[in-house]
């Protein structure tokens, strides 16, 4: 069985105190790996290898720190069957997901970073005759980077490759459910030649390492992905310490069909929508409000496309969905449909685990719940969605908005005035329109209300791994 280590100042080492967690193939639901269940003393280890490489990364000409993130990409692409393999024996997500998704989108990440850093500018007021001032945006030191399960490698490496393009030296922790992809990339980066100690990877438990990263006095921002009520922890710690902090947390994500739109496109995508990486996107809608003049017509098309989706075997090409992440989680997603069972609700498609090894669930669609119920305004992140009807344009963005949360949102309409109104009156970080899922990498990510603060993508990015200093100068 593989034994994970840690990638501590370019070094792959054991964890101090020798402890280990297993780590469970989702697809067989048998033990494939170990990994150190890390503690305070190896934190220490790899703040010391940052602290000692800081002035050596942070110094570095722009020119030459890109050349590294680039060829850490190309290191990636050349792995890719590696890498995807990994993350789909970790995660339980198809492979062909993660080859044609998961591990080029984490290769794009280091690309489009290598490239950002090269093109970064500052910016400078001039008052004529009178006082000039500059901006100058220097590295911040060590940052923590924590990221989820759902894609392991790919928000990983979204928080990682900004932090370091930027200058800085980072102490990641990727979830212990799927560290295998952040195992492999240690050697990667060695390979790419960026120097020890530049970037370690520490494994193991939320509340051990992850907090302790959070709480070290030496990470002095924190860029963090996951749940609200953890991200509502790690803000809280955070904030004692004044760092600077960045959380991308949970979404309860409308999509809206409107009688205007393009049935046939919105039904498909709704599927993908709904249904991709088993519905363990945070992005996938899991509320579709549909108009009720079109409520049965776009039910019998969507149930029509539910029907030829295959739960399966990730590593079989036909498989549309794999297994859910763990047990655990299985759990949770059966208890929620069990929920909506006694709120009310009625199952049209699934409602319950595959009987095999390994933690596969039927993709589920609910109909005929209150839109306030507890199914429709708590995330359940698995292949569970509800259908509900909507009157009018004003109540699709009551209903849009009626939960915590503010992540994302999909519309579906063919009437371009209303695609804007209605975009302008949800409250979501992101709204795509006719689509979905669709990533422009200079765009600001992120969400509103308990989805999250702060940016990730484009330069809010760089500008978020970098510290501010105004620079005055009277003429
Ligand atoms: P989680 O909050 O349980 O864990 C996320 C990470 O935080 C893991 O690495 C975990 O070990 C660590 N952690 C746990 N407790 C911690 C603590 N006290 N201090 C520091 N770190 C700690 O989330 P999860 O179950 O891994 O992921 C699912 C959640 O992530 C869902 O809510 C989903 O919506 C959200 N998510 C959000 C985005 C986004 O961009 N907004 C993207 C993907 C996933």
């Amino acid at each position: 069985m593989q034994k994970v280590k840690n990638f501590i100042n370019g070094n792959y080492v054991d964890p101090i105190k020798g402890k280990y967690i297993d780590n469970v193939e989702p697809g067989t639901g048998k033990v494939f790996s170990q990994i150190p269940n890390s503690t305070q003393e190896d934190l220490e280890e790899a703040i010391k290898a940052a602290k000692i490489a800081f002035p050596v990364w942070s110094t570095m000409s722009v020119d030459k720190r890109s050349r590294i993130l680039h060829k850490l990409a190309d290191l990636i692409e050349t792995n890719l069957d590696d890498f995807a393999l990994m993350e789909s024996r970790d995660n339980g997500k198809p492979l062909w997901l993660a080859k044609a998704v998961d591990i080029p989108r984490a290769s794009t990440n280091f690309r489009f970073y290598a490239s950002a850093i090269v093109n970064f500018s500052t910016e400078a007021q001039v008052s004529e005759g009178f006082m000039v001032n500059y901006t100058r945006r220097a590295p911040i030191g060590i940052v923590g980077c924590i990221s989820p399960w759902n894609l392991p490698l790919y928000l990983f490496s979204w928080k990682i490759a900004p932090a370091l393009a930027m200058g800085n030296c980072v102490v990641a922790k990727p979830s212990e459910l799927t560290p295998m992809t952040a195992f492999l990339l240690g050697r990667l980066a060695n390979e790419a030649g960026m120097p020890p100690g530049v970037l370690n990877i520490l494994h193991g438990e939320g509340k051990g390492i992850g907090q302790a990263i959070v709480e070290h006095k030496s990470t002095k921002a924190i860029s963090f992905t996951g749940g609200t009520a953890t991200g509502k922890i790690v803000g809280a710690t955070a904030s004692q310490q004044f760092k600077k902090v960045s959380l991308e947390l949970g979404g309860k994500n409308p999509n809206i069909i409107f009688a205007d739109c393009d049935l046939d496109e919105a039904a498909k995508t709704s599927v993908k929508s709904s249904f991709t990486n088993q519905g363990e996107i945070c992005l996938c809608g899991s509320r579709i409000l549909i108009e009720d003049s079109i409520y049965e017509k776009f039910k019998t098309k969507f149930l029509e496309e539910c029907r030829k989706l295959i739960v399966g075997d990730p590593m079989d090409t036909n498989s549309n969905l794999g297994a859910l992440v763990s047990e655990e989680h299985l759990n949770k997603v059966d208890s929620y449909v069990r929920l909506a069972l006694e709120e009310g609700g009625t199952i049209l498609h699934g409602g319950k685990r595959i009987e095999k090894e390994g933690y596969y669930y039927e993709p589920t669609v609910i109909e005929g719940l209150d839109e306030h119920c507890r199914t429709n305004m708590e995330e359940i992140f698995g292949p569970v969605v509800t259908l509900n009807r909507f009157q009018s344009e004003e109540e699709a963005i009551d209903i849009a908005n009626s939960t915590r949360y503010g992540l994302s949102c999909t519309l579906w309409t063919s009437d371009l005035k209303r695609a804007h109104r209605v975009s302008h009156a949800v409250q979501s970080g992101i709204i795509w329109v006719n689509c979905w899922l669709i990533r422009d990498l200079r765009t600001p990510f992120g969400g509103m209300k308990d989805s999250g603060i702060g940016r990730e993508g484009g330069n809010e990015a760089l500008r978020f791994f970098s510290e501010a200093q105004n620079v005055c100068i009277k003429l």
